[in-house]
C-alpha cells in the first residue's frame, strides 16, 4: 500500500531577494500542484502537441522548482507525465453504420475509441520523465522569480512594452492583436475595449484568484513574452467577448478536469463524467461559423479529451495496484 497521493494543492510563498533574504512586500507567488506521490515525488501531468519538444521545454522551465520551493515538503524527485494531443479528426470514419457521405450523424464514442487507440499505438505519445531534485536549479528558480518581481516593478513605473514576437506565440493569435493594431495607428482603443472586450471574473483563473499582486508561473512567463499582454491579461483582466481559446487549451483543460478526478479517486467513469460536467460550464462561444460547426468542434474536442483521459488512466493506473 502506498501513501494516498495529494492532488490539486494550492501553494503560496513570498518572493525573496536572494541577495538579502528579504521578502517583497508587494508580490507573492502562488501555484497549483498537480500531484504529490509517495510524499517525495512532485508530479505534473501535461497535454501537449509533441512530447519530445515539450520535454525539452520543461527542462528549461522553473515551474516545478518554484512549486517545490512553495510546497514545503521533502520533495526529492520531479516527474512529468506528458500526453500528446492527437491530430486525428471526427470525420466520415465515425459516421453511424448506414449513414451516407455528407451526413453529420457522427458516433462520438467511435471517434473517442479511435483517439484512445491512437494514443496507445506509439510509446512516445505518453511519456514519463523523472529527475532527481537539482538544488542548483532551486536557487536559479528563486533568482528568476526575484527578477520577475523587479521587472514588474520597473514596468509599473515606466510602462509595459509591446513585443510583436509574442503575437503568434503557441501557434495562435494573441487575443489583443486587434487592440494593438488599432493602437499602432493611433485609433481609439478605449472605444474598442468597451465594445469588444470584457472583464475576466478573476485574473488567475487556474487558482480562482483575483489578486494583481500574485505572480503565478503562467503570468511570469507571459511577462517575459510580452509586457503589454501581461498588463492587459493579468492587471486589466481583459478578454475578448465570445472568445474561443482554441483547441489546445480547450482539450487540455477538459483532459485536466478528467485526470484531476482520476488522480483523486482512480475512478475512470467518474473522470469521464467530470469531463461532461466541465463541458456544460464551458461551451464554445466564438471562433467558428454556424451553430452546427461549433457543435461539431465541441463534440470533437470533448471526445478527444475523453480518449486521452482513458489512455492516460491505462498508462498510469492506480498505484495501489502496483507492487
Ligand atoms: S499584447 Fe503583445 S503579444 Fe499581444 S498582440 Fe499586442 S504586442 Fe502582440
Amino acid at each position: 500500500m502506498v501513501d494516498k497521493p495529494q492532488t490539486e494543492q494550492v501553494v503560496t510563498m513570498p518572493v525573496i531577494n536572494p541577495k538579502t533574504g528579504r521578502a517583497s512586500t508587494r508580490h507573492t507567488f502562488a501555484g497549483k500542484l498537480d500531484l504529490i506521490e509517495k510524499k517525495e515525488t512532485l508530479s505534473d501531468w501535461k497535454t501537449c502537441n509533441d512530447t519530445q519538444d515539450y520535454a525539452h521545454e520543461r527542462l528549461l522551465s522553473y515551474q516545478m522548482e518554484l512549486y517545490v520551493l512553495s510546497c514545503k515538503q521533502p520533495i526529492t524527485e520531479i516527474q512529468y507525465r506528458l500526453i500528446a494531443r492527437p491530430g486525428i479528426k471526427l470525420c466520415g470514419k465515425d459516421l453511424f453504420p448506414g449513414e451516407k457521405k455528407g451526413s453529420t450523424n457522427f458516433d462520438k464514442k467511435h471517434y473517442e475509441d479511435r483517439v484512445y487507440e491512437w494514443m496507445l499505438e506509439r510509446p512516445e505519445r505518453m511519456v514519463e520523465l523523472k529527475h532527481p531534485l537539482n538544488h542548483a536549479r532551486l536557487a536559479q528558480a528563486e533568482e528568476w522569480l526575484w527578477a520577475i518581481h523587479v521587472r514588474l516593478m520597473h514596468c509599473e513605473k515606466h510602462g509595459f512594452l509591446a513585443n510583436s514576437h509574442g503575437c503568434k506565440a503557441w501557434f495562435k493569435n494573441c487575443p489583443y492583436v486587434p487592440l494593438c493594431a488599432l493602437n499602432a495607428i493611433g485609433g481609439d482603443i478605449q472605444d474598442m475595449i468597451e465594445r469588444d472586450y470584457e472583464k475576466r471574473p478573476v485574473v488567475h483563473a487556474e487558482l480562482s484568484l483575483d489578486d494583481v499582486n500574485v505572480i503565478t508561473f503562467s503570468s511570469a512567463s507571459c511577462l517575459t513574452l510580452c509586457e503589454l499582454k501581461f498588463d492587459l491579461l493579468y492587471r486589466q483582466g481583459l478578454k475578448p467577448k465570445n472568445y474561443d481559446d482554441g483547441e489546445a487549451l480547450f482539450v487540455g483543460s477538459a483532459t485536466h478536469k478528467g485526470l484531476e478526478h482520476y488522480k483523486k479517486h482512480f475512478d475512470l467513469d467518474g473522470a469521464l463524467a467530470a469531463i461532461d460536467e466541465w463541458e456544460k460550464a464551458n461551451p464554445i462561444l466564438g471562433g467558428f461559423g454556424s451553430h452546427a460547426d461549433k457543435q461539431h468542434e465541441q463534440d470533437q474536442r470533448i471526445a478527444k479529451a475523453k480518449g486521452m483521459t482513458r489512455a492516460a488512466a491505462w498508462k498510469w493506473p492506480n498505484p495501489d495496484t502496483l507492487t
